[in-house]
């Protein structure tokens, strides 16, 4: 018989399965090549003392060292969850270790950071189990054997993501506690690391590529030859013999031209989310000491990071570490990217607050490290503005970077890099990771994510991996290090390099050919909810953007008139990274716990006393009043916007001055007021419009009537007709109503403060019918009261006004509202025909569907609308305004208004309680481009501010414009402030409707000069500007085009 010598096949799914066991912690690891990766350990050389700091405080280390310590053990539990405790280790290295490399592994099972003993953050720590343990901290590179060392370690109760219960977007567990369940040395086993990260990258690879290349074979083959090799009984020499087979297996080099991955190594930290703002002030010291170490091991890493308010936060709490940390930035090491104050929501802060997202986080860049960031940084944000290109281009950045759509659960999105139009044409080149992750692994199937998903490989033949663990996880670890050394070059993978941000995307404007575009916003389909979830923070952005606008707009005007009063330039600077702060991605959107978002109200109301403080002082000293002045004898407007403002407002009753109507308890009355742009005057009780409103009921129906429209409600509140008087026109269809409350199931698939789901839209169903009577008949002001009984358990109560100086009809609502995953909106059906409607969006208008045609139409069944969205068909139209709402729906002719939400994680009491908001409708002639709903819907958000003032004051009054825009009704000016290094004036303008404007900008000031400039406020091209009748010469805005200008004045 003949000889059979050969052995059998090697099979893949054993093989694959073999591999893995013998690199596995959990199966065989007595045995396997995890046994050998320490040579040697002592469980019993660290003495522990700790301190426990009360009452959750989390205190700095000068005051821990001086507290008395007691002594710890391994075994011994601490809480309550949110706690610290600090330890303070005694570390005795065994004589005979002389010569080794000494590690201390520490597993408190949550979050940690080793001191020095002279106060320098060394390392983070992350305990527990998964791919984010970090539990060892190199101790010395060559023992001397028989030396003692001493370290502190911080430990935080609580895990990388918090303390959620059973979960991790769960609400926190308040008292959890946290097991030391690790405090000692060993020594690793070099060789047995090297195999052990061979054998990760050639299992990968037998993994991940395709089973029918010669190399994915090859791979397997390499596999089970390492494992045949161990023979574990000749220990290391074992070790040895395989890394000679893993070694010729890696050393195979790729073909030169094929695809590249620059390897990023970041570490996302979310600024509060699971946790409170106070965490991530920990969380930012312990992820980049963790960096610097590894910086310091590896001479080719590059590790990056983002959001200027972290680094702000760390040059207060650790001076010593951001020395360092500018120290490595200097090198090249640690690179600051970003340009923004935080990676923020981009679908709910206004223009004006994208604008000093960047202005502030790139003024922080410049002062610190010397330089500002060409990159607009925002992995993680739950949608993108179409405004983004052009606000990221005129803040300083180049190059834009994401990845967030690859979550999109409707359409794939079909660019990986390609460059993104803006609303008004500019252009910013953009790349999407295909690894589709900021927290990649830098393993095997990152690399190969990184081709397969590539949808534009033809255009441009590389790619960003950033890897790194994000949040608790202290960003990449060695273990990836080693793989992206090992998959740098090597036959079946692309070529994998470490590098920067910036350097890659000169790569790709060097030498990329034709790529795509995509032209508008970039849709978020997921997270639809984050438009309403936490009411009172949207309504405290919304509010607050507008206070800060109006502080900055009459401390210029103090400036721009000669007032004694200080421009409180370093007030504004606190308020404004307050309330940019509060527009990080998980706050803003509603998706942080409970914990966090108590500290983020109490920011608001901090912002908002002190802001309406520096408003009434900036007033006072504009209008010259003073406490000593006597008796209030009359009032003063201010009107903060660029037109002429004619309305009815309610006002204080004073003795002398009669009112045309008084409110019900007749302590305020109504007035009629004609308010110029950017001007104080006084109150001047127009009588000559004979403009009037009444109010009427016959016991069945309600009815509100002026000279533009007569708005008809049934007893329940509902809107059964509104005629344009006028136009002559019914805008209820036959059978429908309008101010409709509807209740939806809003129980999303999985995230629940994030969602609201495609199918929430078939739950509709009417809320308790409501109850209303007339309130006020005129002639000034109108209104109607209805109180809504929604549900068993939650109520509201509308005041629907009509005034007799306009055409809008208001609703202003309260509500308690106490729901589990019920979504409240409010409807309105309309006789208009359009199969698009407009939505406001920050410095500028978006078109979206009203239809379900195709999946990118009904993908859109919920999208974000800043202060209104209007739907017109040729010659008429209908705008739906609010004053702190985001979330509309519009299909067909029917528009919703989302109210209220109740998702219940991961905070559970999201939402519940009272709420106050107003919404309008205005019905207008002609198309939403000849309307003037973007004025209207200024007026809406803001009120004309009164304020009283003496008699003395009032005679001395000398009305005062600080500008007028002639000859551009699309033009807005919304921002005035002064510069941030200089007395100039800063005005910044945009086009609104999406077309061409030409304007002459004057002002009351005296101006001597007029600049263009960029919302960095660099001096660009002078303007052509005539002193005699201050005034520009005809300035040209092309549509939705945004206009800095600086002006100096005498
Ligand atoms: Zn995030």
């Amino acid at each position: 018989m003949a000889s059979l010598t050969a052995q059998p096949r090697f099979l893949r799914s054993i093989t694959l399965d073999r591999a893995a066991k013998f690199t596995s912690p959990d199966y065989f690891h007595d045995i396997n090549l995890h046994s050998r990766l320490y040579s040697r350990r002592a469980t019993n050389a660290v003495e522990l003392e700790f301190y426990s700091v009360p009452d959750l405080k989390r205190i700095p280390f000068d005051k821990a060292v001086k507290q008395t310590f007691a002594p710890a053990s391994l075994g011994m539990s601490f809480g309550p969850s949110w706690s610290t405790h600090w330890f303070k280790l005694k570390i005795k290295i065994p004589d005979d270790w002389a010569g080794q490399q000494v590690e201390l592994h520490w597993d408190s099972n949550s979050e940690a950071m080793i001191w020095s003993t002279d106060g320098i953050p060394r390392q983070g720590l992350t305990g527990d189990k998964g791919n984010d343990r970090r539990t060892e901290y190199p101790l010395v590179k060559s023992a001397k054997g028989g030396e003692t060392l001493h370290l502190y370690v911080e430990m935080a109760c609580n895990g990388m993501f918090g303390t959620g219960k059973n979960g991790v977007i769960n609400p926190p567990e308040d008292n959890r506690t946290f097991q030391l369940a690790k405090a000692e040395i060993v020594v690793p086993n070099k060789p047995a690391w090297e195999l052990y990260y061979d054998m990760q990258v050639i299992l990968g690879m037998a993994n991940e590529l395709a089973n029918d290349t010669a190399r994915a074979q090859e791979a397997l083959y390499t596999c089970n030859q390492v494992v045949d090799s161990y023979d574990r009984s000749h220990g290391d020499s074992a070790i040895q013999k395989c890394l000679a087979i893993t070694k010729e297996f890696l050393s195979k080099k790729g073909a030169p031209e094929g695809h590249r991955v620059t390897a990023v190594g970041n570490c996302h930290i979310d600024t509060a989310w699971l946790w409170p703002y106070a965490e991530t002030r920990r969380k930012t010291a312990r992820s980049w000491s963790t960096q610097l170490r590894l910086i310091e091991e590896y001479p080719e890493y590059v590790f990056v990071c983002s959001q200027a308010q972290q680094l702000e936060w760390l040059a207060q709490d650790y001076p010593k570490l951001f020395e360092e940390v500018k120290q490595a930035s200097k090198k090249g090491r640690f690179q600051v990217i970003g340009s923004t104050w935080v990676e923020m929501d981009c679908n709910l802060p206004s223009g004006e607050g994208l604008c000093r997202q960047f202005l502030y986080g790139q003024r922080f860049y410049e002062k610190n490290f010397g330089s500002r960031s060409s990159i607009f940084w925002l992995p993680d944000t739950f949608g993108y503005s179409a405004q983004l290109p052009q606000i990221a281009r005129l803040a300083g950045a180049r190059y834009f970077f994401t990845q967030k759509l690859s979550w999109n659960n409707i359409n794939k999105f079909p660019n990986t890099t390609f460059n993104w139009v803006g609303l008004d044409g500019t252009k910013i080149l953009t790349h999407m990771a295909p690894c589709e992750s900021y927290n990649a692994q830098a393993d095997v199937g990152d690399m190969v994510r990184s081709i397969k998903n590539n949808r534009d490989l033809a255009f441009s033949n590389q790619s960003l991996m950033p890897y790194g663990n994000g949040d608790g996880g202290g960003g990449p670890q060695r273990a990836m290090l080693e793989r992206i050394r090992r998959m740098k070059d090597v036959d079946g993978l692309p070529r994998c390099e470490m590098g920067g941000v910036e350097s890659f995307f000169e790569d790709v404007e060097q030498h990329a050919n034709g790529l795509q575009e995509w032209k508008g916003e970039l849709y978020f389909e997921l997270h639809r909810g984050t438009y309403t979830s936490q009411a009172a923070i949207k309504r405290y952005n919304r509010k607050l953007e507008f206070l800060l606008r109006e502080v900055e707009i009459a401390s210029t005007f103090c400036l721009g008139v000669g007032r004694d009063h200080q421009y409180p330039k370093a007030d504004l600077d606190l308020l404004w990274k307050d309330l940019l702060l509060n527009q990080f991605h998980d706050v803003l959107p509603g998706s942080s716990i409970e914990l966090a978002n108590i500290d983020v109200r109490a920011i608001y109301r901090d912002v908002e006393k002190k802001g309406q403080q520096l408003l009434n002082n900036c007033l006072d000293a504009l209008y010259q009043t003073s406490a000593a002045d006597g008796e209030t004898e009359g009032h003063v407007v201010f009107n903060s916007l660029g037109w002429t403002r004619s309305e009815i407002i309610e006002v204080p009753v004073l003795k002398k001055v009669g009112m045309g109507q008084y409110s019900d308890e007749k302590n305020t009355g109504y007035a009629r007021v004609e308010a110029s742009a950017f001007q104080y005057q006084d109150i001047s009780h127009d009588t000559s419009n004979k403009d009037t409103v009444k109010g009427s009921s016959n016991g069945l129906e309600i009815i509100l009537e002026n000279s533009w429209v007569k708005a008809t409600f049934d007893l329940h509140g509902r809107l059964v007709s509104l005629y344009d008087l006028n136009e002559m026109r019914e805008l209820i269809p036959e059978g429908q109503t309008g101010n409709k409350m509807k209740l939806y199931e809003d129980i999303p698939l999985y995230w629940d403060a994030w969602d609201v789901e495609i199918y929430h839209m078939n739950t509709g169903r009417n809320a308790g019918l409501g109850k209303a009577r007339l309130n006020e008949v005129g002639p000034l002001r109108a209104s109607i009261t209805v109180e809504h009984p929604l549900t068993e358990t939650s109520s509201a109560v509308q005041t629907i006004v009509l005034t007799a100086a306009s055409p809008r009809l208001d609703f202003h609502m309260t509500a308690d509202w106490h729901e589990s995953r019920t979504l409240l909106k409010v409807e309105f059906m309309w006789d208009i025909n359009s199969d698009f409607a407009t939505y406001d969006s920050q410095f500028g208008v978006i078109q979206r569907p009203t239809t379900y045609n195709t999946s990118h139409d009904y993908a859109k069944f919920e999208v974000c609308g800043h202060k209104f969205a209007d739907l017109s068909e040729h010659g008429y139209g209908v705008a739906l305004l609010n004053d702190c709402k985001f979330g509309y729906s519009t299909h067909g002719n029917t528009m919703r208004l989302s109210l209220l939400r109740s998702p219940k994680a991961p905070d559970l009491n999201c939402d519940m309680g009272h709420h106050e908001f107003s919404f309008a409708v205005l019905p207008h002639k002609g198309t939403f481009h000849e309307s003037s709903v973007v004025r209207e819907s200024y007026q809406f958000n803001v009120p004309l501010s009164i304020r009283p003032v003496s008699g003395k004051a009032l005679k001395a009054l000398r009305p005062a414009s600080l500008f007028e825009i002639e000859g551009a009704k699309n033009v807005i000016l919304d921002t005035v402030k002064r510069a941030e290094d200089s007395d100039h004036i800063i005005v910044r303008l945009h086009e609104a409707y999406g077309g061409r404007a030409m304007f002459k900008l004057k002002s009351g000031l005296n101006i001597l000069c007029i600049e263009r400039c960029n919302i960095l406020e660099d001096s660009d091209a002078e303007v052509a500007f005539n002193a005699e009748e201050q005034a520009s010469e005809w300035l040209v805005m092309s549509a939705f085009e945004i206009l800095t200008l600086k002006l100096k004045v005498k």
